[in-house]
């Protein structure tokens, strides 16, 4: 690649937000140095660790959720094909000021081809429109999209790995590029490690305010984590999140 195609393409994603490159090693040798970053490319200092993922490809201009829905075809891109039913895409609103963001279909998507209509769905379904009733603000389920970092069922809804996040990585990206919402609510520690790549525990990161790209984005509870019953103060907790992101949204 030439200097100037490479130059091209640290400012494109330096604009997407990214400041820091990741390059996979081939072999297990040592690797020489690789050449420091031109002094404009730099990322500050202040800004903070991005996800050690792959770089996502290039949104095809004028990208919609059909497009993704169509380019992710019958896929058989990782592991994660081999158990599942079918494709979970994601669904709701596709001009949604608010996407809500989990980890992967668990039996009842699977079995549908809908994301959160299990149980951990019927409480997120509840937070949403509860809250949004408490706090006078008109909004239903139908009003936000909700979709998944993975969109195969992981066998025995285990984590997904990190590869099978970085493949599908690219398809949620497109998504929240297309929808363009006003906020993301990542629900648990996988869809906050997709998004913001860190690692620290959701106590730590929830009701705080990041930014995926330019969107603002709240880190809250999986309402899976909120269903075991030891978890009453959790539970609070992601109602106020929620609250807060409601009245930053609808406002
Ligand atoms: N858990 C998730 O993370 N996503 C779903 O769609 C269902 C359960």
């Amino acid at each position: 690649m030439s200097a100037e195609k490479l130059r091209e393409y640290l400012s494109f994603y330096q604009d997407l937000g990214f400041t820091t490159l990741y390059r996979r090693t081939t072999s297990l040798e040592a690797q020489p140095e690789p050449a420091p970053l031109p002094a404009e490319l730099s990322p500050p200092h202040h800004m903070s660790e991005v996800p050690a993922f792959e770089l996502p490809g290039l949104a095809p201009a004028g990208d919609s959720l059909a497009k993704i829905r169509e380019d992710i075809g019958d896929c058989k891109r990782c592991r994660l094909h081999l158990g599942r039913h079918t494709i979970v895409f994601g669904s709701g609103n596709e001009t949604a000021k608010l996407v809500f963001v989990g980890e992967g279909p668990g039996a009842d998507e699977d079995a549908q081809g809908l994301p959160f209509v299990g149980r951990a769905g019927q409480l997120l379904t509840q937070m949403i429109e509860g809250t949004a009733k408490r706090e006078g603000i008109p909004l239903t389920r139908q009003d936000v999209y909700i979709c998944n970092v993975v969109k195969c069922r992981p066998p025995e809804n285990r984590t997904p790995e990190p590869d099978e996040m970085e493949i599908c990585g690219q398809f949620l990206f497109r998504q929240l590029s297309a929808i363009q919402p006003r906020a993301i609510c990542a629900l648990g520690a996988t869809a906050a490690r997709a998004l913001l790549g860190r690692k620290e525990g959701v106590t730590r990161m929830r009701g705080n305010w990041f930014k995926w790209r330019d969107i603002p984005l709240m880190v809250t509870y999986h309402p899976s984590y909120l269903l075991r019953p030891y978890n009453q103060d959790a539970k609070r907790e992601a109602w106020d999140d929620l609250k807060k992101v409601l009245h930053f949204v609808y406002d």
